[in-house]
């Protein structure tokens, strides 16, 4: 009978491939729990006073993100606040504004609701009925980070924690691998170095916790949250590398840990030949940092005004 590596328990209810441990209910989660502490330490994402903004969608990723800092929120350690982006796709955020406010008041915690619609009167389903300039994530990545950065400022946060998971990273890994984006490879890492202190450092507590223990972490911790899948996230590039690695998982249960331990051994002498200083300033028509006279979401709103 296979028992848990931990305790000894019979009720088994993940076998780690990777590294042939089986845990029990109590123990995974304990595990999960001190791992993402431990490495939260490692990569110094935290630190104490810090007033941590999580970007909390409702999905199983935010939704691990709040219920793990919410341990630090509870000893006084960190302040902690959330914000949740409503980009306006019909049919699917509905359900995950409901389920990031209902964690957010459980936890007694600030959290604001902003909309596409009132930060760039539009919303992500009106510009891809009218426009088929750049795929939907483009406009929805640039928007959602515009928004970010403004609210962190507004909220008095220090620092910006979002649900990134080990898929994610080595998505992004292979993506710009694929596509020559060596310069975009160098911002890739567990903790954005703040470029410019307009920027509110970003942090990814979960950067080494694969999908699928996120989603079995919800599911043992009885956590409510929003599975339905984005109905934009098919047509991009980056679905296709996701399919692909994890097409490759599983034969190579190991190839998403030494994807991201090769790629973090060669960061810094890609960062050393390849990262761009440049100025930033401020954005002529948002007053948003920026390193050109209009920022990204100005430039796309503008476009669309024009089309
Ligand atoms: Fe936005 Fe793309 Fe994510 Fe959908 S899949 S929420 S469009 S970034
Ligand atoms: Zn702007």
């Amino acid at each position: 009978m296979k028992t848990c590596t931990k305790c000894g328990a019979s009720e088994v209810i993940i076998e780690k491939k990777h590294s042939g441990q089986r845990f029990c209910q109590d123990c995974f989660i304990q595990g999960a729990q001190l791992k993402i502490l431990k490495d939260i330490r490692k990569y110094k994402l935290i630190e104490k006073g810090d007033k941590v903004l999580v970007a909390l969608s409702g999905g199983k990723d935010s939704v691990m993100v709040l219920d793990i800092l919410n341990s630090l929120y509870e000893r006084n350690i960190i302040d902690m606040a959330a914000v949740t982006i409503d980009e306006g796709i019909k049919g699917y955020r509905e359900d995950g504004v409901r389920i990031a406010r209902d964690h957010a008041r459980r936890l007694g915690i600030e959290h604001n609701v902003v909309t596409f619609k009132d930060s760039f009167d539009t919303t992500l389903d009106d510009i891809m009925a009218s426009s088929s300039e750049r795929g939907a994530c483009t406009y929805c990545g640039v928007f959602r980070r515009w928004i970010l950065n403004r609210e962190a400022r507004d909220m008095g946060a220090t620092k910006i924690a979002t649900g990134h998971n080990l898929d994610d990273e080595t998505q992004a890994i292979l993506m710009n691998y694929l596509e020559g984006n060596i310069e975009n490879l160098t911002r890739i890492g567990p903790k954005t170095s703040s470029r410019s202190e307009k920027f509110t450092v970003k942090i990814k507590p979960l950067r080494e916790i694969p999908e699928k223990e996120v989603a079995l972490y919800a599911l043992a911790r009885g956590l409510e949250v929003h599975f339905a899948g984005c109905p934009y996230a098919s047509d991009s590039f980056r679905g296709e590398v996701g399919q692909f690695i994890k097409q490759l998982s599983r034969n190579h249960p190991t190839i998403m840990y030494s994807t991201l331990r090769g790629f973090d051994k060669l960061k810094p002498v890609i960062k050393k030949e390849f990262a761009k200083e440049f100025d930033v300033g401020l954005c002529m028509q948002c007053g948003e940092p920026s390193a050109h006279e209009l920022c990204r979401a100005c430039t796309f709103c503008s476009e669309l005004d024009t089309e």
